[in-house]
């Protein structure tokens, strides 16, 4: 079953419209599509801002002071988890990397030595025209 919106007079289905606990059925009486459309329209719009910014200038110590906190409580926890897990981890940290570091270490010796293979045909290729072109006429 709808609702008919108080506003566009519009019967919508319930979930149309905000919740809202103190009324009959639970939803406000005007439609999310009203409610939007009415808090985009230029004075609205400015009404909202006003009251968002008197909000925050009030809130502006509080809002800072829990931030702080916040970050105080995190930071120490971040640090002694990273602690807690280094220490927990050193060995196969340590493991981890030596690998990986041996890994590739081999590749790019692999890796430079096809490099360098390539480039010196290439090299000796364009050395022999070169010297063909200027000198053997
Ligand atoms: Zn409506």
């Amino acid at each position: 079953m709808g609702k008919i919106c108080s506003k566009c007079k519009i019967e919508k289905e319930l979930g149309e419209y905000h919740k809202y606990k103190n009324s009959k059925d639970g939803v406000k009486n005007i439609c999310k599509k009203c409610i939007s459309d009415n808090n985009k329209k230029p004075e609205n719009k400015e009404k909202i801002n006003i009251r968002n910014r008197n909000w925050r200038n009030e809130n502006n110590e509080k809002i800072k002071e829990y931030r702080k906190k916040d970050y105080n409580k995190n930071k120490e926890k971040i640090i002694l988890k990273s602690k807690e897990w280094r220490l927990n981890n050193s060995e196969k940290y340590k493991e981890l990397s030596d690998s990986y570091r041996e890994k590739n270490s081999d590749l790019l010796k692999i890796k430079k030595k096809q490099y360098r293979g390539k480039n010196r045909e290439k090299l000796l290729k364009l050395t022999k025209k070169w010297v063909v072109d200027n000198y053997a006429k």
